[in-house]
């Protein structure tokens, strides 16, 4: 970090402040006396140093921070890739897994069906909601309770592992037999549930928020790993930008962005990133050949009738397809 200060900053203002900053956080600071001002840079672990702190103190010119704010999602202390063991599977150890299934669950028969074709074109887990986040409040809401034993049963039926979002802190209990805890794009910054959910050792699903910057989703990240849950699996689905032909935009330079800045797996979401079931095969294609660990797809047995997403929902037999050529594509960049 460093630390430019006023010019009118007296030597002793400045020694104080330095001794200060030594004694209240565990970082050395070198000293740059110019002809007009003097310059601190703070060594060590300054993740801890709140930055509009530094910035509020009247000796204080500016402040820019030269590390990034988050330690443990941070590759630079964690070089290793972080591989999470689910239900025997591995996230993020090079190969690919695809979570597919509908938005919402909607009865035994729909999750059951989907979850036995998925689970033939080769996904390796189920997804599907039980308590939805919707815009509109006069929409299908979910199944709550009973959607959530639905998908054990179509978990029980397949073996497949199951995916599913959590909106409230006060369900965690609920939770506990998921395989992963999806936090939805609109509960990325629910800093209550993110540290009640760092408490826990499930793997959690942790969607982008809307309009969050890499730094932000990565800080969230931190949230869950403060708390002493280092299993999150990053998950990208799209941003908001000014281009409204898709739902929104797939943003493929975070997959190697957030390879290099962190250690943490990345899925990838094509179907809330575009909106649209014929987007979600190239979009797909794209995740896979910029490096993502795995995506998540939506597939309904009836897209026109879906109580949820029905627009960007892929019927059984177009996912066949789409994971046919995912999986070839795979192989072909070993
Ligand atoms: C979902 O997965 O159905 C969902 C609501 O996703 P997001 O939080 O990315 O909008
Ligand atoms: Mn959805």
């Amino acid at each position: 970090m460093i630390i430019v200060l006023r010019p009118d900053c007296t030597r002793e203002q400045q020694l104080a402040f330095a001794d200060k900053l030594k004694n209240d956080y565990d970082v050395k600071v070198n000293t740059w006396e110019g002809i007009h001002s003097t310059v601190l840079g703070l060594i060590g672990d300054t993740t801890q140093i709140d930055i509009e702190y530094i910035d509020a103190q009247d000796i204080v010119e500016s402040v820019k921070r030269v590390q990034e704010p988050y330690k443990k999602a941070n590759r630079k202390f964690h070089p290793e890739n972080t591989v999470i063991e689910v239900a025997g599977l591995k996230i993020g150890d090079g190969s690919l897994h695809i979570m597919a299934g509908p938005c919402s669950v909607e009865s035994e028969e729909q999750i059951v069906g989907i979850a036995k074709s998925v689970q033939k074109s080769g996904a390796t887990f189920l997804r599907g909601g039980a308590f939805k986040p919707r815009t509109s409040p006069y929409a299908f809401q979910g199944l709550k309770a009973e959607g959530l034993d639905l998908m054990k049963i179509a978990r029980k039926e397949t073996g497949l592992p199951i995916v599913t979002e959590i909106m409230r802190t006060s369900h965690i209990d609920m939770f506990e037999s998921v395989d992963i805890i999806q936090v939805g794009a609109r509960n990325m910054q629910n800093f209550e549930l993110l540290k009640e959910l760092g408490k826990t050792d499930k793997p959690i699903l942790l969607k982008r928020g809307l309009s969050a910057t890499i730094e932000e989703w990565l800080m969230s990240a931190e949230y869950i790993m403060a708390g002493g849950n280092n299993n999150v699996i990053l998950c990208e689905r799209g941003i908001r930008t000014y281009e409204n032909f898709t739902r929104n935009t797939l943003d493929v330079s975070a997959i190697p962005i957030i390879k290099k800045l962190s250690h943490l797996p990345v899925i990838v979401d094509p179907s809330h990133a575009s909106g649209k079931s014929w987007l979600v095969e190239p979009l797909a294609m794209a995740a896979v050949a910029a490096g993502a660990d795995g995506l998540i797809i939506e597939v309904h047995n009836d897209p026109p009738h879906a109580l949820s997403d029905g627009a960007q929902s892929l019927t059984p037999k177009q996912f066949d397809k789409v994971a046919k050529k995912i999986f070839k594509l795979k192989e072909a960049l070993k």
